[in-house]
């Protein structure tokens, strides 16, 4: 993917100095397969991919990469409520019959 769209680095006078600027060429759809590729490819490769982790919520698929390491989710406020909610309905719920 990233072949199919290669990044050049354009240069460009912004009026006081020289900026370098990475750029693709392409339909868009080539484009942006091509930066989803580089994504992944720096994601793999990132010296902290050890760190990165499945979310604990049941029904989430989403990887994360944990701002601290007793973090369990992929999102505190989505995923993160949804559990404690759970939970909370698993020790309150009224009894059987
Ligand atoms: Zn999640």
């Amino acid at each position: 993917a990233q072949r199919a769209a290669p990044s050049v680095r354009e240069l460009a006078w912004d009026g006081s100095t020289v900026t370098a600027e990475p750029s693709r060429s392409g339909p868009p759809g080539v484009i942006l397969a091509a930066i989803f590729a580089e994504a992944v490819t720096d994601l793999l490769t990132a010296s902290d991919m050890g760190k990165v982790r499945e979310c604990e919520a049941a029904d989430c698929v989403m990887l994360f990469q944990p701002a601290h390491p007793r973090r369990r989710w992929c999102s505190p406020t989505r995923c993160g409520n949804r559990a404690r909610v759970a939970r909370y309905y698993q020790r309150h719920k009224p009894p059987v019959g």
